[in-house]
């Protein structure tokens, strides 16, 4: 495993980490996190994401009992968490970047958790109903506090997060240093393209995710839903559409000869894609058991195979470079 710096700033993070949506609490109780988690951290993962909506908050409830019980040294890795939704029906707590909600949300997250501050804390969303100002200053407030160590933005306009940037630096506040974008075979545009002066000229990082999106990348919903995977989930239907729709399929089977001649599968072939672009600081993975992660870790084997007669054929398959 190697490890990338976060944009220009001075934290590292292993190129692949594991993060928590869907799976923990629905898919896994704390004893598979801990076996999760434990897979991941001894192929050289040091980085575990979550958010505070995740499963109304229990994901990071799991991720928190998991961690105690794995009682690893907290200086050798980094957990983030997001805020944006709100897990209360109300007006001041509920889809914002105020203030309040920043300043208050965390400390639940931190109780969840079971740590006294979270190494990354992004706005999982931007809030056009709350000015950059406010939103900067509070997670500002947040590291000044030692709640958080670093922010970052995730899903957010680019011209939004340079705006923040620049607030940031006219104050001499913490600026935030990382996007959590979207990225992989699919979509591809914003973090590709969009984002492109936010890495190059603010040194701006990224973790990346849906990197197989949702699992459609491994070639296993190639034949329908299986019983046991994130598709065939209650709750998540709308997701079903995405998984089964005729010209994506029709995409990941023509990537399975590409794939078979590195000799990876197409799931190791599908993240060393996003593992061979430079601005991925991480790619973000999610697994609901073990023998996942042992084959997701072996991508960053892969990630030098990409000739440029490999990377014309996937730019033919998609149509999307
Ligand atoms: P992926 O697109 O990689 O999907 C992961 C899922 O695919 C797994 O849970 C598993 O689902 C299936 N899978 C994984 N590996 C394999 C394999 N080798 N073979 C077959 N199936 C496999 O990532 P996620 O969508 O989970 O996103 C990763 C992380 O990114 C999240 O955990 C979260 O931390 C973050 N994220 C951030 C968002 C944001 O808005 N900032 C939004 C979404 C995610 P199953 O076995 O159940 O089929």
């Amino acid at each position: 495993m190697k490890y990338r710096h976060l944009g220009k700033s001075g934290i590292q993070v292993s190129e692949l980490s594991l993060g928590s949506w869907v799976t923990f609490h629905n898919q896994t109780d704390v004893d598979l996190t801990v076996d999760l988690m434990t897979a991941a951290y001894d192929a050289g993962v040091n980085y575990f994401d979550n958010a505070e909506n995740y499963s109304d908050g229990k994901s990071e409830e799991v991720m928190g009992a998991a961690l105690k019980k794995l009682g690893w040294r907290r200086g050798s890795y980094l957990i983030s968490t997001k805020l944006f939704w709100g897990l209360h029906d109300n007006p001041n707590e509920k889809n914002t970047l105020n203030r309040k909600y920043l300043l208050e949300a965390i400390d639940g997250s931190l109780k969840r958790l079971g740590t006294d501050y979270v190494d990354l804390l992004f706005c999982h969303r931007p809030d056009p109903n709350t000015p950059i100002e406010e939103t900067v200053w509070a997670m500002h407030n947040n590291i000044e506090r030692g709640k958080a160590l670093y922010w970052g933005t995730s899903e957010w306009e680019a011209e939004d997060i340079v705006s923040a940037i620049e607030i940031a630096e006219r104050h001499h506040l913490h600026k935030p240093v990382v996007e959590q974008p979207i990225y992989n075979l699919f979509q591809r545009h914003r973090f590709g393209n969009d984002y492109k002066p936010v890495y190059e000229e603010h040194g701006y990082g990224a973790t990346t995710w849906s990197p197989l999106a949702s699992g459609l990348l491994s070639g296993k919903y190639n034949d329908g839903i299986p019983n046991d995977s994130r598709g065939a989930l209650k709750g998540f239907g709308w997701l079903k559409d995405q998984l089964t729709d005729v010209e994506s399929l029709a995409k990941v089977r023509a990537l399975a000869p590409l794939a078979e001649d590195m000799g990876a599968t197409l799931a190791q072939f599908s993240l060393a894609w996003c593992l061979q672009n430079p601005h991925a600081s991480t790619v973000i993975t999610g697994a609901s058991r073990v023998e996942q992660v042992h084959e997701n870790m072996k991508a960053v084997e892969f990630v030098d195979r990409f000739t440029p007669d490999v990377i014309s054929e996937i730019d033919k398959i998609f149509a999307n470079a």
